[in-house]
């Protein structure tokens, strides 16, 4: 790997990342963050990069005040961003942007040729195949971040893909594993943060609560691994244990274990094919001592069923999916929606929008700005 592009850096995944990076001594050339300057300026002046994106605009008059006695030059806004990946020598990008706003960013690195170590699965799940064959047609590599496709990939390893028959993703269950409908009409928005194993931003914790975040991992691994979807399922194992399985013809399992560190991940995505020493602790299965799993109850879950419906629909269908529920969790976390409703919204969506075309970027931010617009007249902005 020559040098590191980071997009996000002041995210969770973003932060991580700079860790590693600092522990292997990794060259981060440019890195972009939103909003958050006083990140930007921490990661600055740690890693001396030749380039920074502030990608709020709004935020760029105080970041070049913060940065005047620096080197690093000072990019802003989405323009500024297409900009600076452009411009980087670097051959690698971490998309740690969460949301569709990761998409563009997504194009950008892969038409620029570069190497995509992806956490930021939205990309893939609002325009997976114009993503995955423009990485093709560059002759580049999309290496999963997200923990379960992590480890779907380490399993591969151990086989052709005509030998596989079923890829198993793992889930936490999130903090209301066990609860029935009743009981997820009456949790509250501090409940549904408080996730059992892994600390991560806001909307993906909530994402894990309602698992729309696992609907979400099935259709990045449909993409991801080139897999019909029907052949990926889904096993609830509160343990975090095991990241993800994958079953071969002979009925061999496979399954890749480790702490719930995504260190570990983000690692494996930098310096694969090569294994880096170890960023995390070391397993403790003897501590852990018993492994669990389980079904998820789709009634009181009902979104990884309903993402894999978007998936089949095809088209912007999957983006609508996306669209709805980055407003729903927002119109949540903003205290204008209860945790049941995310569900009720996103469904209503999907089963009423009716355009279905070709899911390139021109046409999903089209299909998403619909459903935005739609949800700001019913919540406000
Ligand atoms: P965070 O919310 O912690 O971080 C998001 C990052 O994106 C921040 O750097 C933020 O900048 C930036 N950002 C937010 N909105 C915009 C925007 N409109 N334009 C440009 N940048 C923006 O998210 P996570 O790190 O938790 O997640 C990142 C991605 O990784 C998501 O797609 C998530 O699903 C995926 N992922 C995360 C895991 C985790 O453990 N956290 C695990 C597996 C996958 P700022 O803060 O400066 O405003
Ligand atoms: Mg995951």
């Amino acid at each position: 790997m020559n040098g590191l592009i980071l997009l996000g850096a002041s995210g969770s995944i973003g932060r991580q990342t700079l860790d590693v990076a600092a522990r292997a001594g990794l060259r981060v050339d440019a890195f972009s963050v939103h909003t958050n300057l006083d990140a930007m300026e921490e990661a600055a002046r740690r890693f001396s990069p030749r380039a920074v994106c502030v990608t709020d605009p709004d935020r760029y008059a105080e970041a070049k005040i913060r940065l005047s006695d620096t080197e690093t030059k000072l990019y802003a806004g989405r323009e500024g961003l297409a900009a600076m990946i452009a411009a980087s020598p670097a051959d690698t990008v971490l998309n740690a942007l969460v949301g569709e706003a990761g998409l563009y960013p997504t194009v950008w690195a892969l038409e620029n040729k570069k190497r995509l170590a992806l956490a930021n699965k939205e990309s893939l799940v609002c325009a997976g195949d114009y993503v995955m064959a423009l990485a093709k047609r560059q002759g580049v590599s999309v290496l999963p971040v997200d923990s379960e496709h992590c480890a779907i990939h380490q399993c591969l390893r151990a086989g052709r893909a005509e030998e596989v028959k079923e890829l198993i993703l793992t889930a936490s269950g999130g903090p209301f594993f066990g609860y029935d409908k009743e009981a997820l009409k009456r949790v509250t928005k501090s409940d549904a943060l408080r996730h059992p194993t892994w600390n991560m931003g806001q909307k993906i914790t909530v994402d894990s609560a309602t698992m729309m975040n696992k609907g979400f991992e099935l259709i990045e691994a449909a993409h991801l691994f080139s897999l019909d979807i029907r052949k990926i399922s889904v096993l609830v194992h509160r343990e975090s244990v095991v990241h993800s399985l994958v079953r071969f013809c002979d009925n061999t399992v496979l399954a890749q274990m480790g702490v719930p560190d995504m260190r570990a991940c983000i690692a494996y995505a930098l310096f694969y094919p090569h294994r880096p020493e170890a960023f995390v602790a070391p397993l403790d299965l003897a501590g852990v001592g018993t492994l669990s799993f389980a079904r998820i109850d789709s009634e009181a879950f009902p979104l990884p069923a309903l993402a894999v419906e978007a998936f089949e629909k095809g088209g912007v269908m999957p983006a609508v999916l996306n669209a709805a529920n980055e407003e729903a969790v927002a119109a949540f976390l903003a205290g204008k929606l209860s945790f049941w409703e995310i569900s009720d919204i996103i469904s209503h969506f999907v089963h009423t929008y009716t355009t279905v075309c070709e899911a390139t970027p021109e046409n999903v931010s089209a299909a998403s700005a619909e459903v935005r617009q739609a949800m700001a007249a019913r919540f406000g902005k």
